[in-house]
């Protein structure tokens, strides 16, 4: 993937559009903290990671949610469609974490890693191999890789 490699995105309706110039900084991630899950409606989330200033929106004008001090929470204001977790969070640059779900075309973007495995809803979980983490998957300590082998529902 060339470094300068451009994605689009948007929410569903159309009304909000972005695109991103570069790779992830900061990784693709699956969070399954809960503060993700009631911000997205999923049992979990996947977000990959730019620099601020590697994000340009476009059209109508992105609402944003302050759920901490420091951290906002992008939507369409029509839609609804959630969009972001954005803020500095301890870095240098600020971070625009881009939900996964928003992009045009997000095959090339894979997951490296599982982040707040202990809020992981029980039943759920996915056959990847990835190493889970206890808290962000940049600073906190590893448990296990690949998914859990019990508590999973089956037929
Ligand atoms: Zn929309
Ligand atoms: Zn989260």
């Amino acid at each position: 993937m060339s470094d300068d490699v451009k994605r689009t995105g948007g929410c569903l309706c159309g009304a909000v559009r972005y695109e991103t110039v570069g790779p992830t900084n900061f990784g693709v991630i699956h969070c399954h903290c809960h503060s993700c899950r009631k911000n997205n409606g999923g049992p979990m989330v996947t977000l990959a990671g730019f620099n601020a200033d590697q994000v340009t929106f476009s059209g109508q004008e992105r609402k944003i949610y302050t759920s901490s001090p420091g951290v906002g929470r992008a939507f369409c204001g029509n839609c609804g469609t959630p969009l972001t977790w954005e803020g500095a969070a301890g870095e240098d640059t600020p971070i625009v974490e881009m939900h996964i779900s928003t992009f045009d075309k997000p095959d090339d973007l894979v997951p490296t890693a599982h982040a707040f495995e202990p809020e992981r809803i029980s039943w759920f979980d996915v056959a990847d191999n990835l190493p889970r983490y206890e808290g962000f998957a940049s600073d906190s300590a590893l448990l296990r890789h690949g998914p859990v082998t019990e508590g999973l529902p089956s037929d």
